[in-house]
């Protein structure tokens, strides 16, 4: 019998906020892929969890995905994690499970839910959020304009991430495309010492200072 691969949620700061499904999963399977395997130590630690680690990140070239289908087909689940958050959101995942998908239908993905900082941010913002359109990381370079201007354009409140590099410059930028009484709000540092939100006017954000520490969600009403 092939083992599962489990994609599992970690949390976005507060490491109360893993579920115990996931730290019952985590010692369970025999291996935990993940992004950074520092990062990932650091959390299996505090909960006490020796389940060995291996990496799997953006740049895992095709062998490391046959690795991962050998060991299920082996019959040993493994865990799926991202540095934060849910997999396959702004990180990687989506790509090896549609390689496993494909190479093996027969193969158990089987998702261990929890916290994603777009989902956290919208719960807060006080904004209508039934429908909203997610944008994930805005582009490095040239196509920055078109991406605000699509995020301007779109009929529903839209959410993307921003780093701390280039949170002052996407707050001047959606100055350029949004109309000045377009409402906007900012979640900072989510659940983490530092957390800090910040809601208003467009015309009146660009004003603030918003600390270029941190990690960042934006959100803007429509
Ligand atoms: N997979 C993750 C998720 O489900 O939220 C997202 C990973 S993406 C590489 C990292 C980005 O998510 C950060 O640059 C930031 O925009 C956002 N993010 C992650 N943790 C956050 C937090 N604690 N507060 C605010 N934004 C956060």
């Amino acid at each position: 019998m092939n083992g599962i691969l489990y994609i599992i949620s970690t949390p976005i700061g507060n490491l109360g906020d893993i579920t115990l499904r996931a730290v019952a999963t985590l010692k369970e399977v025999s291996c935990v892929f993940c992004e950074d395997t520092r990062v990932t130590k650091n959390l299996l630690n505090h909960f006490d969890i020796k389940t060995p680690t291996k990496s799997f990140h953006q740049h895992s070239d095709r062998s490391k995905y046959n690795e991962i289908l050998e060991i299920l087909q082996k019959g040993d689940s493994v865990a799926l994690v991202s540095d934060a958050g849910t997999p396959g959101i702004s990180d990687p995942g989506s790509e090896l499970i549609a390689y496993i998908q494909k190479a093996n239908k027969d193969i158990n993905i089987v998702p261990v839910p929890g916290v994603s900082a777009v989902v956290t941010a919208l719960s807060v913002s006080g904004f209508p959020v039934d429908k909203f359109v997610f944008m994930g990381f805005p582009p490095n370079k040239n196509k920055r304009k078109k991406y605000f201007t699509e995020v301007a354009n779109n009929k529903y409140a839209t959410a993307f991430y921003e780093s701390n590099h280039r949170i002052e410059k996407a707050i001047k930028e959606l100055v350029e495309v949004l109309p000045e009484d377009t409402e906007v709000f900012i979640a900072r540092e989510l659940t983490k010492k530092f957390e800090s939100f910040y809601k208003g006017k467009i015309k009146d954000i660009k004003d603030i200072v918003v600390p270029n520490k941190g990690e960042f969600v934006v959100i803007i009403k429509k």
